[in-house]
């Protein structure tokens, strides 16, 4: 029996089959009767990336690596692994990209799929008409600046956007997948028709909003607990051709909230992408505007005078979509708009660019960041969700626990409406509910090896917690949540779901993946054996 399966390990070493004998002799459930069984699944010797991340901070080891070439393999994984005693403490994570901060795709001692290695398969349904939505189905493991460069050849692009593209499709719907066109169409987590999902216990499902309607809201924004995403159905629409992309600017945070949801609520259909940043010096301002570059060097300049003494500005960034059948030019759009609003008199830029150069433009950033060496560094990224009536002590907090000399990155502020959000599915929003504008605030710093040791960036990692303790701390009502949480605790947890939405967590978590085999490097539950699987899924409550 052994014999036959030698022929799986070729180049590669495959620790498969010395799993499988060990499943084979210690499983309860009979159905394994050869290591052939498992024919394609070929589990390999762990990987350099399996236990690496963006952020950088954890290195989780895994057992082993699977590289699936179909979903069927990974429900394979999944059934071997939820089905054997002796498996109890092997869990499994879906790695996309692997652009988390604090260790989500990785399992330590367990098995990391990479989903990358699942063929990438792009086909696009033009509506036909009236009532027929255009769409694109697309694998799980596909990066989104792949989805938009094959739709742009047909003219479409799907809606909702992150700022960066070289992230999965499966990643960003287990989060959210946020950006400025999120105030208009919601998160990319409310542009999905339906979804191919491998569950926990291995089983194959197609879900959507009449399909299994709960496993299809359980795994949006359900940070990987309820089952691997294979495959995605995206809503696309008609691409604009170019982009006028604008830039203003502000000394006043009241004058600049009160803009941003000026632009997203009576001018919404007249703009499609709105963000925002606090520029804390000229080094911010020149960092994060390297794709805007041809304007710069009229910018700064004038909002740091030479020997001026240090000031905060914040910039608002919007963005109009140019299409054949609008009206009026792209500058008379701005102009009109411009007019309803109170930045630093003539502090308004902008420039025209490609609707691919503009949602890519975050790769600009990254090569001129790769040229410095200043990518593959750890960075302790915060995001966080902030409700409208938090968010002026929430930047307090921030320009009070935040060194602003040393602060290396971009903090991106701007603001995105509730009711573009579903509550069916798991992603979490704060409250209070009738709050319809929530802003998101992220605070991407980079620990730049040349200034900042390990004990810089524990100090970093500790201004962090002091912001997330502060902004969700009830006594001082900001009530902020974090967006791509990391908690370490059940009761921080709890904590961030609330009680109806924790319930249901567990609820979900319980019915698609009893055992806890799914996305360990969440830290919400225990893995647990068999035997342990009538218990209900909670520790404390
Ligand atoms: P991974 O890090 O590989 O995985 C994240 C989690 O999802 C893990 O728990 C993993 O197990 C699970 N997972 C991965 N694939 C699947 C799958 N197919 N099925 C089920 N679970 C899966 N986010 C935004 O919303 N907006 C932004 O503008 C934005 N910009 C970013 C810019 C940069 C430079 C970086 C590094 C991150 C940014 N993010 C942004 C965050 C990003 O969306 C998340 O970190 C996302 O999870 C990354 O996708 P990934 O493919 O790298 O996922």
């Amino acid at each position: 029996m052994l014999m036959e399966s030698s022929s799986l390990f070729r180049n590669k070493i495959s620790f498969l089959s010395f799993l499988v004998f060990l499943l084979v002799l210690s499983s309860p459930c009979k159905f394994i009767q050869s290591p052939m069984d498992f024919g394609p699944l070929n589990l390999l010797q762990t990987t350099k990336t399996a236990s690496l991340d963006f952020g950088r901070i954890y290195f989780n080891t895994p057992l082993a690596v699977l590289r699936p070439e179909s979903a069927k393999e990974i429900s394979l994984l999944l059934k071997l692994v939820s089905a054997s005693s002796f498996s109890r403490v092997i869990t499994v994570a879906a790695r996309g990209a692997g652009h988390s901060i604090n260790g989500q795709a990785q399992a330590l001692n367990g098995i990391v799929v990479e989903m990358d290695s699942l063929p990438s398969s792009i086909e696009i349904h033009k509506s036909r008409g009236l009532g027929d939505y255009s769409y694109v189905d697309v694998s799980g493991g596909t990066m989104w600046i792949d989805l938009l460069e094959d739709t742009l050849k047909e003219g479409l692009a799907p809606r909702s956007w992150t700022d960066y593209l070289y992230l999965t499709i499966g990643g960003t719907l287990s989060n959210a997948g946020i950006s400025g066109q999120t105030f208009k169409y919601g998160p990319q987590i409310s542009n999905v028709l339906q979804l191919d999902v491998v569950t926990g216990t291995g089983d194959l499902v197609t879900c959507s909003p009449t399909k299994s309607p709960d496993l299809f809201y359980a795994v949006l924004g359900g940070l990987g607990q309820f089952g691997i995403i294979t495959s995605a159905r995206i809503l696309v629409q008609e691409a604009p051709t170019k982009v006028k992309w604008v830039r203003a600017f502000y000394d006043d945070f009241e004058k600049f909230t009160r803009d941003q949801e000026l632009l997203i609520t009576t001018m919404a259909d007249k703009v499609d992408y709105v963000e925002g940043f606090i520029v804390l010096n000229e080094q911010s301002i020149q960092s994060s505007s390297i794709a805007f570059s041809p304007n710069l060097t009229s910018i700064i300049p004038q909002l740091f005078p030479s020997g001026s003494s240090p000031q905060i500005y914040y910039c608002i960034e919007f963005a109009i979509h140019d299409h054949p059948n609008k009206h009026s030019t792209l500058d008379q759009v701005v102009e009109e708009m411009s007019k309803k609003m109170s930045f630093i008199p003539s502090h308004i830029y902008s420039v025209e660019v490609s609707y691919l150069y503009f949602l890519n433009r975050v790769k600009v950033e990254e090569m001129n960041l790769r040229e410095h060496g200043l990518w593959d560094v750890s960075h302790p990224w915060l995001n966080m969700f902030v409700p409208k009536s938090g968010i002026a002590k929430f930047k307090d907090l921030l320009l009070e626990t935040i060194s602003s000399n040393a602060f290396e990155g971009p903090i991106l502020i701007y603001p995105i409406l509730r009711d573009k959000w579903n509550s069916d599915a798991s992603a979490v929003l704060p409250g209070p509910g009738e709050e319809r504008v929530v802003y998101i605030v992220g605070m991407l710093r980079s620990a730049n090896p040349t200034r900042c040791s390990t004990i810089c960036l524990n100090d970093l990692l500790t201004e962090n917690r002091k912001i997330t303790q502060t902004a969700s701390d009830p006594i001082i009502g900001i009530r902020a949540k974090q967006y791509l949480p990391h908690y370490s605790s059940e009761e921080h947890w709890q904590d961030h779901f609330g009680e109806h939405q924790w319930r249901r967590l567990v609820r979900r978590k319980t019915e698609y993946d009893p055992l806890n085999v799914l996305a360990p490097g969440q830290k919400i539950f225990t893995r647990r054996s068999p035997k342990e699987k009538l218990r209900p899924n909670v520790r404390s409550q």
